[in-house]
């Protein structure tokens, strides 16, 4: 199987150099040159376990790894999950309406899928070429505590992530922090996330200092982690009941458009399904997209629902590619014009089976509410989102994204309530390791120098 991108000015390349370059040379994303049809596979992958139903998917795609290695880095990746049942477990509210707790992974967010299953294909690929590997990143939050898990204590591995001093939770912090491990490198940044970023580019922008300590970023758009992502969707949709599986709707909570374009993804790869919801906050540029069909960048407000503020949704591009028919000739102009003016308006825009919701602070509260009153069950504030506008008359499966115990404050001041779990508890009694250094380039890159593989 090769992988091309979304703008057709890179040669189609293997699932391994895929995942190894991450963004195409020439700026797009990579995708399947063609998709597999599922049809036939489905019924037989219905008795799986999820390991084994990982591996039956991903071998259709990365076809230049040994069946027999792929089969032990998934193995590797889902068992560190533990128990089969609590990977991603299906739980029903009502008659109509799931939810897929996807918080059950070593960071309690969804986003452990993707990134343990990338940790783990980098590890293979370290020990297969005889290179080490560092890996650079920039956080907010959750992908950075995500990303060092993937990574943790792998040999010839390091990882270093930025993140601004004072403005992530203390939870996060600790996910970063105390680790104990010595190939992670947690550093705080005296300045802003936009600090971080603006350093993060600078260092990428340095390509001798980059390839001379093979630098390689952490980003949500490896097409590892959309793979990744589908295996849970199939999961789901196998245990639904057999008359429900062609008219369920996914709602999904929405940043980067990564986690439901999987799921989207695989509808085209022959899994039927109703459609999918895109779940916004406040930061609704996918609402507006699908609404109004203009794709229109705004300034970022700050929400409850933190790891979903954003206006740029990097895995858009992929989707923009099946909306202008595969065509990477109507793909360059779409994204220089964002590229150039923040925004882009379709004339006819095919939404394919795509909705949109938005919530405010205010109403992820309110759901938060009303959802642990109508069925004693706590979400997150990002699960909240989606549970804005559910048509009770549908078959839903609400993906839940994050622990509700990642935000206690939140859940507390909506419920009374104060979620816990154990291994965040573990967490207090450990010593936070970071590195202080300033918002500047050069401090950096010497301290990588210092401390990579
Ligand atoms: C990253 C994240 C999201 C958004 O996922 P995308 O793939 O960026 O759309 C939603 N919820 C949580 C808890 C997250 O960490």
């Amino acid at each position: 199987m090769k992988f091309v991108s979304t703008r057709g000015q890179t040669e189609p390349v293997g699932f391994s150099e895929a995942v190894a370059i991450g963004l195409a040379p020439d700026g797009g994303l990579f995708l399947p040159e063609k998709l597999p049809n599922l049809a036939a596979h489905l019924p037989q992958w219905e008795p799986l376990g999820y390991a084994d139903l990982a591996f039956e998917f991903l071998r259709l795609f990365a076809t230049d790894i040994e069946p027999a290695t792929l089969r032990g880095i998934v193995q590797k990746t889902y068992g560190t999950f533990g128990l089969a049942d609590t990977l991603a477990p299906l739980r029903k509210l009502d008659d109509k309406l799931h939810v897929l707790e996807l918080f059950h992974g070593p960071t309690l967010a969804f986003k452990d899928f993707a990134l343990q299953l990338l940790g783990n294909l980098y590890g293979h690929q370290c020990a297969q070429r005889g290179q080490g590997i560092n890996v650079l990143g920039a956080t907010s939050g959750d992908t950075g505590a995500a990303a060092i898990h993937g990574l943790l204590g792998k040999p010839r591995t390091a990882i270093f992530i930025l993140y601004p001093e004072g403005r992530i939770s203390a939870l996060q912090e600790r996910q970063m922090t105390c680790t104990g491990a010595a190939n992670v490198h947690a550093i705080a940044l005296d300045g802003s996330f936009d600090d971080a970023q603006r350093v993060l580019k600078e260092i990428f922008g340095d390509s001798e200092y980059a390839a001379k300590h093979r630098l390689s970023a952490v980003n949500s758009v490896n097409i590892a982690r959309v793979l990744g992502q589908c295996v849970y969707y199939l999961s789901a949709w196998l245990r639904l009941p057999a008359a429900d599986r062609g008219s369920v709707e996914f709602v999904v909570p929405t940043g980067n458009f990564g986690n439901v374009f999987a799921g989207w993804l695989l509808h085209r790869m022959g899994m039927p399904a109703r459609g999918f919801k895109v779940a916004t906050n406040r930061n609704d540029i996918l609402h507006r997209l699908f609404n109004t069909a203009e794709y229109r960048s705004e300034a970022v407000q700050p929400s409850l629902a933190p790891s979903m503020d954003i206006q740029v949704a990097s895995n858009f591009e992929r989707f923009l590619y099946y909306a202008l028919d595969e065509n990477p000739t109507r793909v360059r102009p779409v994204m220089a014009q964002i590229k150039a003016t923040g925004a882009y308006r379709f004339d006819v825009l095919n939404k394919a089976t795509f909705s949109a919701s938005r919530a405010t602070d205010e109403e992820i509260s309110g759901v938060i509410r009303r959802v642990y009153g109508q069925h004693r069950y706590i979400v997150d504030p990002h699960t909240a989102c989606a549970f804005k506008e559910l048509n009770p008359a549908r078959t839903s499966v609400v993906l839940a994204t994050a622990h509700p115990a990642k935000f206690p404050d939140a859940i507390r001041a909506a419920t009374g309530q104060t979620p816990a779990h154990p291994a965040l508890e573990a967490l207090k009694a450990r010593a936070i390791v970071k590195h202080r250094l300033p918002a500047d380039a050069a401090a950096i890159k010497a301290f990588i120098a210092q401390h990579a593989v």
